[in-house]
């Protein structure tokens, strides 16, 4: 990341992106959208139809249920930066392929180093790769981790869990650790002990 790098700077660029061949059939690409000072980052998968349509993240029935876990926990989507691995929209909301995804890696590479929120919570197997390659969803889901400096939250993605009574009920019990989580890691930066000694005691 340059000195100069930014939000803006980083959005424009993906406006324009042709790196990889999802810039071919998007409508609007979808750079991720929040505060840049966010404590809370959500990454996704990648924009589906109406993110397509609208050139902004979460914004169709999964997004819905991602705003109604936020309020669940006393947030706004305004809140928290929400982005995906991907900017531009696989056709037919096809998984992204693995090239794609390295494509686009240095814009959501620069996002992380601008914002550098408290913690990351990862949507679905994708965002999750990114931290915990070799990992099983159902095994780490809501389990707090710090990988490189950065706390990561995996989750099970919302478009998953809308229609799944089960999922739903995990996805918005693991919701339910992160204020804790955060307060947890705010005491923590305020007492500034030694990396090392650093604990997680509450996941
Ligand atoms: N699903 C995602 O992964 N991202 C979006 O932006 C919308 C739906
Ligand atoms: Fe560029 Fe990412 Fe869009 Fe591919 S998905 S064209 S790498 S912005």
């Amino acid at each position: 990341m340059s000195e100069h790098d930014s939000l803006d700077r980083v959005a424009a660029e993906v406006s324009a992106c042709t790196k990889c061949i999802l810039h071919k059939s998007r409508v609007k690409a979808v750079p991720g959208e929040g505060p840049a000072r966010a404590d809370i980052m959500f990454i996704g998968e990648g924009p589906g139809f109406h993110e397509n349509q609208q050139g902004r993240p979460f914004v169709g029935p999964a997004g819905q249920f991602l705003e109604e876990l936020l309020a669940a926990i006393g947030l706004k989507r305004e809140q928290v930066f929400i982005c995906n691995v991907v900017k531009c929209r696989p056709p037919g909301n096809r998984d992204p392929l693995p090239e794609e995804i390295e494509a686009c890696k240095q814009y959501l590479d620069r996002q992380i180093a601008l914002i550098r929120p408290k913690v990351i919570v990862t949507l679905g197997r994708y965002s999750m790769a990114r931290a915990f390659p070799n990992e099983k969803i159902s095994r780490i889901h809501g389990q707090a981790k710090k990988v490189e400096g950065i706390v990561y939250v995996p989750m099970f993605h919302p478009a998953a869990a809308l229609h799944q009574p089960s999922l739903r009920k995990t996805v918005e019990e693991d919701f339910k650790k992160l204020p804790a989580l955060l307060a947890e890691i705010e005491h923590m930066q305020d007492e500034e002990p030694p990396a090392e000694v650093q604990q997680l005691s509450l996941f």
